[in-house]
């Protein structure tokens, strides 16, 4: 079955690459989750079925959703999930924190929110034929021997059976008890504190034969477990003072300072090796703490995310700073309601601004021609409209980054402004020459010279 799965994508890729000339990975991605577990998610719920003596079965839970009625999975569930090259991971149905939702429709196709086990607080949304109900891991590897090969790799058969293990020991809670165990037993930290209570749970003598300890025990393995986890203490390392989550914090203290981020406007976001952090919305920017950043990928997946409890959400600007790192390569993007860049907009109608004969035009940096600029040229920098929301600038963003492949800034009329550059350092000491030559040039225009 596993075999002819593979021949049959294989044809369905040469196909989709002779009309198109590209594999869509999206279009790839779905294929495979059809062939490889659209048959095994069958036996599942047969299996399951079989076992619930009539009671709702995931079969029906999926059906029911499909006809838009959402009661059969609900927050706190316990779910199997299947997410990119991933094998099948367990996870809770938790509400988003930026929606305050935990599903929804997307292009009519229903979703439910979901949180991993023993990842970290990894979370994302997930589409509802993806997803099946919970159950124990020998029926998940005898329905799916996949499974098996796909956790070959000593790491991930590590971090798998951590998954499953602390999945069967929330599974038996109830579902407030569930949740909150969830956050207080692995925040930030399948990690440390595990490998903590698991020390000190070996060095006790009389060993409880309690669920937690039971989740902690099989197959663990501290050195694995360290070495797995490797990325998640990266992304958490705030001991060195270059790392986003000191740096972040500490900038927005700055920018505060010098008024362009008051009354919680404004934003910033580092890339840190593959990793995006983001500072939070809607919050007070001189109050940021280290543990109050998102982090994500390139390509928009979260990774870790503050405590829930926090009832934090990532920065409205994110599909901007995004924009910014896959269109210009930037390191850096900060996004300051600047009150010069909002005066200097309405003393400047035009779509553009232009200066010139400046000194501190030298500490710009020309994107097209990957040198700062010279004292004696002409800086111009786009001006789009705003709008109702951060997020529908998107669209004039990405048409003034073609249209000006120079600049390293937008400004946004009445709003702010984005500025960038390939680290943190080059993007602050921009924002800094940029707020500088605005200021000139809002005395030059009132006085006409
Ligand atoms: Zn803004």
């Amino acid at each position: 079955m596993a075999q002819s799965g593979i021949k049959i994508m294989k044809r369905v890729e040469d196909i989709k690459k002779s009309r198109y000339g590209r594999i869509s990975n999206k279009r790839k991605f779905n294929e495979e989750l059809h062939f490889s577990l659209g048959e095994s998610y069958r036996k599942i719920n047969f299996l399951l079925n079989k076992k619930s003596n009539g009671k709702s079965s995931p079969t029906a839970a999926i059906n029911n959703m499909s006809n838009g009625k959402r009661n059969s999975f609900n927050v706190g569930d316990m779910v199997w999930a299947k997410t990119g090259k991933y094998p099948v991971w367990p996870g809770i149905v938790i509400t988003d924190p930026e929606t305050n939702k935990f599903s929804k429709n997307e292009n009519m196709v229903p979703m439910l929110h979901i949180y991993y086990c023993n990842d970290a607080y990894k979370r994302n949304w997930i589409k509802l034929k993806q997803i099946t109900k919970f159950s124990g891991k020998e029926e998940i590897l005898n329905e799916i021997p996949k499974i098996t090969t796909q956790i070959s790799r000593s790491k991930l058969k590590v971090k798998w059976n951590q998954a499953v293990e602390e999945a069967e020991y929330l599974a038996a809670m109830d579902k407030d008890q569930r949740i909150s165990s969830f956050f207080a037993n692995k925040f930030l930290a399948s990690n440390s504190s595990l490998i903590n209570k698991a020390e000190s749970e070996s060095s006790t003598e009389q060993k409880t034969p309690s669920k937690q300890s039971a989740m902690l025990e099989n197959n663990f393995n501290v050195n694995q477990q360290i070495e797995s986890n490797h990325n998640e203490q990266t992304l958490l390392n705030n001991d060195s003072k270059d790392h986003p989550r000191h740096l972040i914090p500490e900038l927005c203290r700055q920018f505060y300072a010098n008024g362009w981020v008051t009354g919680t406007g404004g934003g910033i976001s580092i890339k840190y090796n593959d990793h995006i952090f983001i500072a939070p919305s809607g919050v007070q920017k001189e109050r940021i703490q280290p543990d109050d950043l998102f982090v994500q990928n390139l390509k928009g997946e979260d990774i870790m995310g503050p405590n829930a409890e926090k009832k934090l959400s990532k920065s409205q600007c994110t599909p901007i700073f995004m924009c910014s790192y896959n269109e210009r390569n930037a390191g850096a993007v900060i996004h300051v309601h600047s009150k010069d860049v909002v005066k200097l907009c309405l003393l400047n109608p035009e779509n553009e601004l232009r200066i010139t004969g400046l000194e501190m035009i030298k500490g710009i940096f020309n994107e097209k021609t990957g040198k700062f600029y010279d004292n004696d040229e002409e800086l111009i920098i786009p001006i789009i409209e705003n709008s109702k929301y951060e997020k529908d600038l998107v669209d004039t963003f990405k048409i003034a980054l073609k249209k000006y492949p120079s600049t390293s800034a937008v400004l946004v009329r009445n709003h702010g402004m984005y500025v960038w550059g390939s680290n943190w350092k080059t993007a602050k000491t921009q924002l800094e020459c940029y707020e500088y030559l605005f200021q000139i040039t809002i005395f030059k225009k009132i006085h006409n010279v």
